[in-house]
This record gives structure tokens, C-alpha cells and sequence, in this order.
């Protein structure tokens, strides 16, 4: 029961990587700390849609 999900820097709003879930242990949006190439730096990264 895995998921693709896109994750989105929460500062710029680039969509910068693409992952997986379960949505069993993971029901809401998922938020985590991912480097971003556009701010270059380590942002904020949410789950979107
Ligand atoms: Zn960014």
C-alpha cells in the first residue's frame, strides 16, 4: 500500500523530488527536511495535492 507523493519546498515552492508513502502509517501530509537546489539550502519539504 505505497503511494507516490511529489514533495514541495515550502519556501520557493519548487516541486523537487518524488517519493513514496504508506498511507497507513502516514494518513496526513508528510513534511521533511530535504535539501533545495533553487534556495540552496535545506528546506522545508511538503507533501502536495
Ligand atoms: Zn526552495
Amino acid at each position: 500500500m505505497r503511494v507516490h507523493i511529489t514533495l514541495e519546498c515550502t519556501e520557493c515552492g519548487e516541486r523537487n523530488y518524488l517519493s513514496t508513502k504508506n498511507r497507513r502509517n502516514n494518513p496526513d501530509r508528510i513534511e521533511v527536511n530535504k535539501y533545495c537546489p533553487r534556495d540552496r539550502k535545506v528546506t522545508l519539504h511538503r507533501e502536495t495535492k
